[in-house]
């Protein structure tokens, strides 16, 4: 059977860009169609500066939204990566079988690393080396899919790189994964800068949309997106990407496509007004099953610890039979 694993990090709160462009495909396709995995990063939230209370409280409340969101235990496996050992253990041996020319050409550590500079703070090793950790994650569940947004595509594509080096190097260990990114939304932008990705590790702005916002707050958000200086509505990421990243939006909501849906508005405002209404719509139920939830806490700790448990058992063999082929 086909095995799925993705993963969410917990360094903010879970935003619509994670929700439409990873988390509605797990609830909606992967837990269906193939034995899922689905884990809270908590390890790869330390590659910055972190606040130790906040990672828990961050680690929680994204396990407990994924839940809300409709991923249901009995179809998959919901856990925290730091639960489970074998992550860090098949990390340092991926270490070993990396460059450190190719964790420095990743795109995203070019951004974080510049990002942490410009803030005068030194680059945690963590920051470099973080796609190892990431490709464990995979490898270590061999995993054939990993749906993710097209900003982890190259750590994905890194992933691929190091299974086919190991299994050359030292016989067949690892399934070789690949990425699947969803068809509308795949990068969800900020709606005051849309040329900048809706990243919840960014600093809070009314540019991002969270699922936790009051509706009137997303509602306020999506009304004061930053459109274009034109008043004809075109579905152009280049010329227009505040128009073109509404009609994304409104579209993965809705199910249409962005170009047809361009030529049914005269008015950025309409369109804003319908975009906010199918996100509202869209999230409702989410943030209603959250507050549930949050109300049981015993049952969000026994699905993580049950998770946990089931991830170990999947985990161990590969990362065991790694350890022997590498001759340790
Ligand atoms: P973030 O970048 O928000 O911290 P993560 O690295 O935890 O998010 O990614 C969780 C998932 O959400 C990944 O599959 C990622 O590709 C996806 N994702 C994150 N931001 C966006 C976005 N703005 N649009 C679409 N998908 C996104």
């Amino acid at each position: 059977m086909t095995r799925i694993f993705s993963g969410i990090k917990p360094t903010g709160h879970l935003t619509l860009g994670n929700y439409l462009g990873a988390v509605r495909q797990w609830v909606e396709v992967d837990q269906h169609k193939a034995e899922a995995l689905f884990c809270v990063v908590d390890l790869h939230a330390l590659t910055v500066d972190h606040d130790p209370a906040r990672v828990r409280r961050l680690s929680r409340q994204a396990a407990t939204l994924l839940l809300a969101a409709g991923l249901e235990p009995a179809r998959c496996t919901v856990f925290v990566q730091s639960h489970v050992d074998e992550h860090t253990r098949l990390s340092y041996l991926l270490e070993c079988t990396a460059s450190d020319g190719e964790m420095r050409r990743m795109i995203q550590y070019k951004e974080k690393s510049a990002r942490e500079r410009a803030a005068g703070g030194g680059v945690r090793l963590s920051l470099l080396t973080y796609p190892v950790l990431m490709a464990a994650d995979i490898l270590a569940y061999s995993a054939d899919e990993v749906p993710v947004g097209d900003d982890q595509a190259q750590h994905v594509e890194l992933t691929r790189d190091l299974a086919v080096r190991f299994n050359q190097r030292y016989g067949h260990t690892f399934t070789v994964p690949k990425a699947v990114l969803p068809a509308v939304a795949a990068r969800v932008m900020d709606l005051q800068d849309p040329t900048s990705k809706m990243g919840k590790s960014h600093a809070e702005t009314a540019g991002i949309i969270y699922l936790l916002d009051e509706p009137e707050v997303a509602r306020k958000k999506i009304m004061r997106a930053v459109t274009d200086s034109g008043s004809e509505v075109v579905y152009d990421r280049e010329a227009q990407p505040g128009v073109a990243n509404l009609l994304e939006i409104l579209a993965a909501c809705t199910g249409g496509k962005p170009a047809e849906l361009a030529g049914t508005y005269a008015s950025y405002g309409a369109l804003k007004r319908d975009a906010a209404e199918a996100v509202l719509e869209l999230l409702r139920p989410v943030r209603e099953r959250h507050a549930e939830l949050c109300a049981d806490p015993g049952y969000v700790d026994a699905v993580l610890r049950e998770g946990a448990g089931r991830a170990r058992e999947l985990a161990r063999p590969t990362v065991d039979a790694a350890y022997a082929a590498i001759g340790l």
